[in-house]
């Protein structure tokens, strides 16, 4: 035996449709019970106050009428307000729908111009939902709401309307108030009968009104229309992924229905933000960091980059780690404003951008700002954020410890290379800060500024008002041969470290062995100077790239070894001391006799690359600062006087 109430539950309802039961309704909306049940009238079905004295009384009248088979107390959860805990029913009450139903086809055709990221939401999620498209039931019984401008006589005529205008003429009233209480006043005589056309009671579901954003926003079609028209559909919107089945949708829905049209072109659906611990963040736990303490520590770049580039841009969660945060930071905004002042050290005002410069060096960085800019305008036509920001990272990794490190030296040294390595890097600088406007804007703007002598002074002068960057072919071959020479590079980077010989001892020859190996004389010169080889052999007999590096110590490697370790040791000392490069100091040591005599012998170079004035060894009395240092196995002191 089974209890089932149609009037009160939906799975109840469709069981006694599908068996032709009766629909009894014998309790009104305000949950007290109808006249027709004729002991308990007027009783409420769950009172706030005490639950069960209906249930009490019911019990009462069985036994009473000795029709009570067994009574037991039986728990059970129920629905209840969850404002003022009042117990709530189920109620079959009749609604207005829109026949969603109708236009799925259509749905399902507009649909398919809609560009999603993460993709596969396309098919999936939205796509899912739209397969299961049920009718939109929109109406409310609230106070609060847009009111369904429908108005009904009790002969069925029905009338809906679609403007106030048309209202004001058939009710022959001055309409100024479009909330409920005023509306619901409004009347008008029916066209079929005598009688009189009132507004059904109900309002319309908020969605309707979410949906309805791209018409309501411009007032159209009462104004606006060609501002409506050349922005429908949008191009692009965003949300979390929980509106697939809400805002994405009901926007999809109105449009559909009454343009034919998808709402949106474009939609980046995001994850949520979790807290560390993958909880939600909530105020009560306190597990989360406050943005703006953020923000203040890492800088709103670096929290922009860490978001951009998270999962949570492709509609997945992310747990939110502040190490994150700090690693977005140092990876890019620092390691490229080191660049940046690296560059300005030596550069004046007055250089030039340009890209057609001889070096090899500067081809690549300039091949490779061309590759970052085609990757990251396709993953921004893509709507793909994540893929759109990664390669940014890998760029400035390598305009740092590739570009910059390797052509350090030819900052330093007056002449045509120098004038096209500050021509190179302005331009890809000045380019860069260009491709970063969208993702760091206030790091893109402060770059942009500062390398083109802006400073901020010029207000008609903003990256922000560039134009994004045209992209061009990429030059693959300055791509290819650099991306061997890093490889070349590393593997014999790892014969060093077998050998345990450091990279700032001087080794005489490094062989590179592969068939068909094409790198001209600068190239096997960068890999000279990045292994510290007095000469790179090329072979080509290996089918497979091999590298041999000739780790014999001749007394002159050692000597030059030495004299590298002692230049480092000096340039450190110098920092503790606070000097700069514009400081010239007489250079004071003791090193014992073995150390002592390579000094002597290599002197000018010393004092060239260690900027001393001088060097004089033994005492260190005249020195006004001085330091222990260690040398391989041995310990002296170095010491300065400007
Ligand atoms: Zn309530
Ligand atoms: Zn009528």
């Amino acid at each position: 035996m089974v209890h089932i109430a149609p009037a009160f539950g939906e799975d109840d309802m469709n069981l006694g449709k599908q068996h032709n039961l009766p629909f009894v309704q014998h309790v009104n909306m305000d949950g007290s019970i109808r006249l027709e049940a004729t002991d308990f009238v007027g009783l409420n079905v769950k009172p706030k106050d005490d639950h069960m004295a209906t249930d009490v009384e019911i019990i009462k009248y069985l036994a009473g009428h000795g029709l009570l088979f067994s009574k037991a107390k039986y728990e059970h959860s129920y629905p209840h307000c969850w404002r003022c805990d009042t117990p709530l029913i189920n109620y079959a009450t009749s609604s207005w729908f829109v026949n969603v139903t109708k236009i799925k086809a259509n749905l399902l055709d507009t649909a398919q111009n809609i560009n999603w990221s993460p993709a596969y939401m396309k098919e999936g999620r939205f796509g899912n939902w739209l397969e299961g498209a049920r009718d939109w039931s929109i109406s409310r019984q609230r106070f609060w709401a847009s009111v369904i401008p429908i108005w009904r006589c009790d002969c069925g005529e029905l009338k809906v309307f679609g403007s106030v205008a048309d209202l004001q003429t058939a009710s022959g009233q001055t309409i100024t108030d479009l909330h409920k209480d005023a509306m619901d006043l409004i009347t008008l005589p029916c066209p079929k009968c005598q009688g009189t056309m009132q507004r059904v009671p109900d309002v319309l579901d908020c969605w309707f009104e979410s949906g309805s954003m791209p018409y309501a926003q411009k007032h159209y079609p009462f104004a606006n229309k060609d501002k409506f028209d050349s922005n429908f559909p949008a191009q692009f919107i965003a949300e979390g992924v929980d509106q697939t089945r809400a805002w994405f949708y009901y926007l999809h829905v109105i449009a559909t229905a009454i343009k034919n049209s998808q709402a949106f072109d474009n939609v980046i659906a995001n994850g949520i933000v979790l807290a560390k611990d993958g909880k939600k963040m909530s105020k009560k736990l306190q597990n989360y960091p406050d943005p703006n303490a953020v923000i203040d520590r890492y800088t709103a770049d670096a929290l922009r980059m860490y978001l951009l580039s998270s999962p949570v841009m492709q509609a997945e969660n992310l747990n939110f780690v502040e190490v994150g945060v700090a690693e977005h930071l140092r990876k890019n905004l620092m390691l490229l404003w080191n660049v940046y002042k690296f560059y300005a050290m030596y550069a004046q005002p007055t250089v030039v951008a340009r890209a057609n410069s001889q070096n090899i060096l500067d081809q690549w960085i300039i091949a490779r700002w061309h590759q970052l800019l085609a990757e990251v305008t396709e993953q921004m036509k893509q709507y793909n954020l994540p893929k759109a920001t990664r390669p940014i990272t890998e760029f400035i990794n390598d305009l740092s410890t590739w570009y910059v490190r390797r052509s350090r030296d030819r900052f330093k040294e007056e002449g045509t290379d120098k004038e096209a390595a500050l021509a190179t890097t302005k331009y890809v600088l000045d380019g860069l800060a260009k491709i970063i406007a969208p993702f760091m804007p206030f790091m893109s703007e402060n770059l942009w500024q500062e390398v083109n002598n802006h400073h901020l002074q010029n207000n008609e002068a903003s990256v922000h008002l560039q134009a994004w960057p045209q992209t061009e072919t990429v030059d693959q071959t300055a791509l290819t041969k650099m991306a061997t020479v890093r490889k070349i590079v590393e593997m014999a980077l790892a014969k060093r470290d077998e050998a345990k010989i450091k990279v700032r001892q001087p080794l005489a020859k490094l062989t590179v062995d592969l068939t068909n190996l094409d790198l001209s004389a600068d190239y096997q010169q960068v890999i000279a100077d990045e292994v510290n080889v007095k000469v790179v052999e090329i072979l080509s007999a290996s089918q497979e790239l091999m590298v041999i590096l000739d780790t014999t110590l001749t007394s002159e490697l050692q000597a030059e070894g030495l004299k590298r370790e002692f230049v480092r040791l000096v340039n450190m000392v110098r920092k503790a001391a606070d000097l700069t490069i514009q400081d010239k100091v007489i250079l004071y040591h003791n090193a014992p006799a073995e150390v002592a005599k390579v000094i002597e012998a290599m002197q000018q170079e010393i004092m060239a690359d260690t900027m001393s004035s001088n060097i004089v060894a033994g005492s260190l009395e005249q020195a006004t600062f001085s330091q222990e240092v260690k040398l391989n196995e041995y310990k002296f002191n170095l010491g300065f006087k400007k």
